[in-house]
């Protein structure tokens, strides 16, 4: 496999053509961004431990009935990945209210929902990555209504299974963010990455936060939760 030009880079990730069209290699970076992009940083490691978990996760993941854009784990920071095109969603699952839900809700962070809950982003770092509904995807032609259909169903199997997969390393799942693409014949698959960076993950008997919220606010630490996070899924993996 040939790794080819730099097709795009995005705040954690480099994108590379390969000599396969339908196959491109992703580069994590230790690059960090908050508030689109206005909080800007490093976190030492962060790509390594990011391209492992989220190649690991998405292996269990197709193990359970989820297609992902991987391919293979090509070094400690790159991995072969389908070509996709990017539904412009940001889908986040959410089991226990936290970060944007509590400010805009007036809910206390912490507080358990009844049942996850699944809601769309506008992929759009202009207008800062907006809310909306089903509804609005559908007459913007971002997605048909059968894909968000697809997305919604593969978005809480995820939640269902990696809940159970972290609940067995100690760690609670409170949300997290997917990206969805299309491969050429139009099948829906996970893309992006699973990792510290878009999931919310907290110790369960502590309460600790193990995730990029400890960047976002300066909580310290931030390398040591990401190799602690990693250290644990290898554990139990
Ligand atoms: P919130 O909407 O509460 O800020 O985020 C909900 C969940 O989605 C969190 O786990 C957060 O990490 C993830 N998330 C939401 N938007 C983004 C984003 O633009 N980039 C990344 N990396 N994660 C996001």
């Amino acid at each position: 496999m040939q790794k080819g030009e730099q097709l795009y880079e995005g705040k954690a990730k480099k994108v590379f053509a390969t000599d396969d069209p339908q196959r491109l290699i992703v580069s994590y970076k230790d690059d960090a961004t908050a508030f689109n992009g206005q909080k800007k940083g490093t976190i030492a490691g962060k790509g390594a431990v990011n391209n492992r978990m989220s190649n690991l996760l998405m292996q269990r993941l197709e193990q359970a009935g989820v297609p992902t854009h991987f391919i293979e784990e090509l070094n400690e920071r790159e991995t072969l990945v389908k070509r996709v095109e990017i539904v412009p969603l940001e889908v986040i699952v959410r089991n226990i209210a936290a970060g944007s839900f509590s400010q805009r809700y007036g809910v206390g962070e912490g507080v358990v929902f009844r049942e996850p809950t699944v809601e769309f982003s506008y992929k759009n770092d202009a207008l800062g990555d907006p809310l909306l509904n089903a509804g609005h995807a559908v007459a913007m032609g971002l997605a048909t209504e059968s894909e968000l259909e697809t997305i919604c169903a593969y978005a809480l199997r995820v939640d269902k299974e990696l809940r159970e997969f972290w609940a067995g390393c100690g760690v609670t799942l409170v949300d997290f963010k997917l990206e969805f693409g299309r491969l050429p014949d139009g099948t829906i698959v996970l893309a992006d990455e699973i990792s510290p960076d878009t999931c919310r993950l907290w110790d369960s008997k502590t309460g600790e936060k193990l995730d990029k919220d400890r960047f976002r606010r300066d909580l310290g630490g931030v390398e040591e939760a990401y190799r602690e996070v990693m250290e644990r899924l290898l554990l139990r993996i």
